[in-house]
């Protein structure tokens, strides 16, 4: 068999490795999208290098593949010990290298196509709606500021308007409701929302594919672009830039943006000059509602379902669970679902006290817990030093436990993410792709399900607490 050959056949073996791990269809759909993107794919002493057009790609690809497919090169039976690379190349010299007959590639062309014929705009949620939000001090400044914008489009000094603050406290649903009033109010405004993961895969696809100008002329022609969850484009320089030119596009033009994050425009280590742009329009917060919000909005949910629940035990939620909104919807839900399959039993604060027992623990005990104990905790299981796990260097055995101990801490605390970050000495980015490996890797290597549910126990938390 030729050397050819034998390539073409361990990458065939390394690729259904990778995608028999893979658990979710969006997992599998990413993959077919991407993996065509890789130009060439080759063996040199202990590294795998796979070579890519474009420095965007490099980050990007590195952060989604290297550690997955070296798991996958290890289960295949191809090596120990082998670090897959990603490299920039020019295609000239890719086509030269280029191994014939990849079995995905018609797969993979597919998955473009169908991707480009998505439309970007992202459905909104139905109920999403600024009638359905209910006002409280945590966020009447963002709600008067979005309000203003759906009112104003493009008009008022809110440009862009950026929502930031802890999950599940309603940024998006603030977000959408400005699109939904501008859809109602203003039949001639295109709306975009779209959240900034699949902005940047959509931009990575059109610059593999050469679809840069329509991209970009796409992006442009939006009277109203609502981009959620901007933190994901931090350290993802490249990308930084198309994203700042897109705005300022659009905001030269008038045209509203608004976006979302999960921390404030200065805690997301952009360039100075895409803070300030941020800034030059109105940066608001939304905080962790106060008890009279929270018992607002379970109030306003009960009325959206047409439920009704005695007054104590909505006081008894309200009063307990206060995290986040999400948390006290899925109480809410809970209670509600405990009605429907027991019509004969008469709901009483008794029952419900039972019945959201375990909520209302985790509330108590992700307070209890600090990325502190969970660095200590996960040092101790193996066998390093807190000072090794907060060390700046990268030594290979340490790897493993510094990136658990970002897993962990990111499922057991409710600290944020650059506090966190400070807790490890590093940058909040590098705990996210840390405790993101970790979440990689467990599909492929159940072991570390048992150091989780080991250090768990220690910090007195069950596996279930860690993963879903
Ligand atoms: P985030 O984007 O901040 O993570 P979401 O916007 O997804 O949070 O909100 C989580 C859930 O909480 C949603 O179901 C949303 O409708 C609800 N919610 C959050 N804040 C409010 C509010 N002030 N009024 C009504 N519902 C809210
Ligand atoms: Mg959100």
């Amino acid at each position: 068999m030729s050397e050819q050959n034998k390539e073409s056949l361990a990458w065939e073996k390394i690729v259904a490795m990778y995608r028999g791990s893979l658990q979710s269809n969006e997992d599998i759909k990413r993959m077919e999208l991407h993996f065509p993107q890789f130009l060439s794919h080759r063996l040199q002493g202990s590294e795998f290098l796979i070579g890519v057009t474009e420095e965007l790609q490099k980050e990007w690809f590195s952060q989604l593949y290297a550690q997955p497919l070296e798991t996958a090169i290890r289960n295949a039976g191809l090596g120990d010990g082998i670090t897959v690379k990603f490299v920039i190349e020019k295609p000239s010299e890719a086509a030269a290298k280029k191994v014939e007959a990849k079995p995905e590639k018609p797969k993979g062309a597919q998955a473009v196509r169908r991707t480009r014929a998505l439309p970007s705009t992202l459905p909104l949620l139905e109920n999403y709606t600024f009638k359905n939000f209910v006002r409280g001090p945590s966020n009447s400044f963002a709600h008067a500021a979005a309000t203003a914008v759906a009112k104003g489009l493009g008009r008022t000094a809110y440009n862009p308007l950026f929502i930031w603050g802890g999950t599940g406290l309603g940024k998006t649903h603030l977000m959408e409701a400005i699109g939904h009033y501008v859809l109602d109010n203003n039949t001639d405004a295109s709306v975009c929302y779209i959240t900034s993961e699949t902005f940047l895969n959509e931009y990575v696809n059109a610059l593999a594919s050469g679809g840069l100008p329509a991209f970009r002329a796409r992006y442009r022609k939006y009277d109203l672009l609502l981009l959620d969850d901007v933190q994901f484009i931090v350290g993802k320089k490249q990308f930084q830039e198309e994203f700042f030119n897109t705005i300022s596009h659009l905001l030269i033009y008038n045209k509203q943006v608004v976006m979302t994050s999960d921390v404030a425009p200065k805690e997301l280590q952009l360039e100075d000059r895409l803070i300030s742009r941020f800034q030059q329009g109105m940066v608001t917060e939304i905080e962790s509602p106060s008890y009279e919000t929270r018992l607002a909005i379970l109030k306003s949910k009960m009325q959206a379902r047409n439920r009704e629940i005695p007054a104590d035990i909505l006081n008894f939620i309200a009063e307990n669970i206060r995290s986040h909104v999400r948390a006290i919807e899925g109480a809410l839900n809970r209670i509600v679902t405990f009605i429907d399959i027991n019509p004969n039993i008469a709901l009483n604060l008794e029952i419900a006290q039972h019945l959201l027992k375990d909520m209302i623990e985790e509330e108590v005990t992700i307070k209890n817990i600090s990325p502190e104990a969970v660095i200590q905790a996960t040092a101790d299981h193996y066998g390093v030093t807190v000072k090794d796990i907060k060390a700046p260097g990268r030594t290979q055995s340490l790897v493993t436990p510094r990136q658990m101990a970002m897993f962990l801490a990111c499922k057991l605390t409710t600290d944020s993410l650059p506090d966190i970050g400070k807790a490890f000495d590093r940058k909040h980015t590098t705990v996210y792709y840390g405790s993101q490996q970790i979440q990689k890797r467990l599909t492929v290597e159940p072991e570390l399900k048992q150091a989780i549910t080991q250090i768990s126990s220690k910090l007195g938390r069950k596996i279930s607490d860690v993963l879903e």
